[in-house]
């Protein structure tokens, strides 16, 4: 595979360029929306916001592409996010999967393949149909926008029975269509590695996979431990100091590629332009430098000034990405031969 699905349609991994891996653009809940009025929901203002910043990020910063990891259960709107981009000169890359800790809506059990409507409908579950479809023949609602990567997500309860279904449905949409799979964890549990773990025993390439959030650790050995079995880690979370202040954060990032770990790091911000959980107002007052300037502004400066180099940056930010979303070593050497000569 050596194209990549981006919301205007597949491009060559050359095109790819500097990629920030794991970015929202809105995370919502249409139901509660529906009937609790948010007082910062005012469209015309977010997508201003979110149009004027995109472009910075391209035009002043150099970012060629942006994937978007809003999967359903943070609210997936792709109609909207087309809309919001419309003119706006960043490839973006959106997601297929499934963002829960815990369980799935109501749809799904009374859907499984042993369920009550599922069982008199047959076939695969209904949620690696989605999967497969999002990847292979397009999204709902959009003229045929594919999905270029799939997210799931481990948390405080575990790989649960449901998100194990989950699991289940990426792995096979990954087998299929050769996307990788990028994850959210959580650092109190260090739950990389009972993803890792899951991965190896149902024969997922650990090499097609980016276990998230594994910046808001500064456990050298879980981190490295997570990329000697074969994953990128996604330092992915720069400026939510309220998980990890952002020092703490270059500082291990640093520390990593002085030990040779360029080739096998991505970074991010996991920051959005509106989200229902933590809306505009709370974010600007409590965590003022979560936003996708952050990286450009602050950590690329911060981590030369520790002598990290121009090459282990455009490895991180252009390699590397198109490593992980291609899974083609030969357009990945194509990358690195133009990014990283001296
Ligand atoms: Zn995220």
């Amino acid at each position: 595979m050596s194209t990549v699905n981006t919301l205007r349609g597949p491009i060559d991994a050359s095109q790819i360029g500097a990629t920030l891996m794991h970015e929202h653009i809105m995370a919502r809940n249409p139901e509660l929306e529906q009937n609790i009025e948010h007082p910062e929901y005012d469209e015309a203002a977010i997508f201003e916001r979110a149009r004027k910043s995109l472009t910075s990020l391209h035009v002043d910063k150099g970012i060629d592409t942006f994937v978007d990891l809003t999967v359903l259960g943070l609210g997936r709107d792709i109609p909207t996010v087309l809309r919001l981009t419309e003119g706006v000169p960043l490839n973006v890359v959106v997601a297929t999967g499934y963002y829960t800790a815990k369980d799935l809506p109501t749809y799904f059990h009374t859907h499984a393949p042993d369920g009550l409507v599922g069982k008199t409908l047959g076939g695969p579950d209904v949620l690696e149909t989605m999967f497969v479809e999002d990847i292979t023949t397009g999204i709902p609602r959009t003229d045929g926008v594919k999905a270029g990567i799939i997210k799931i997500v481990t948390d405080e309860h575990g790989i649960t029975s449901d998100l194990d279904r989950v699991y289940r449905a990426a792995a096979r949409a990954q087998a299929e269509t050769g996307v990788p799979i990028s994850t959210h964890t959580n650092v109190h549990h260090a739950n990389g590695r009972d993803q890792q773990k899951w991965f190896k025993a149902n024969g997922v390439d650990l090499e097609r996979t980016v276990i998230g959030h594994s910046g808001d650790s500064t456990d050298l050995d879980y981190l490295r431990e997570l990329m000697d079995n074969g994953s990128f880690i996604g330092m992915d979370r720069f400026g939510m100091e309220f998980v990890l202040d952002d020092e703490s954060r270059v500082d291990t990032l640093a520390k990593l590629l002085e030990q040779g770990y360029a080739e096998k790091i991505t970074i991010s911000h996991d920051a959005g332009f509106f989200s229902i959980n933590t809306p505009p107002s709370w974010r600007a007052e409590h965590t003022p430098n979560w936003h996708h300037h952050r990286i450009s502004d602050y950590v690329l400066p911060e981590l030369r000034k520790r002598g990290v180099t121009e090459q282990q940056i455009a490895q991180m930010m252009v390699v590397n990405p198109v490593q992980v979303l291609t899974g083609d070593a030969e357009a990945t050497k194509a990358a690195a031969a133009k990014v990283l000569s001296p």
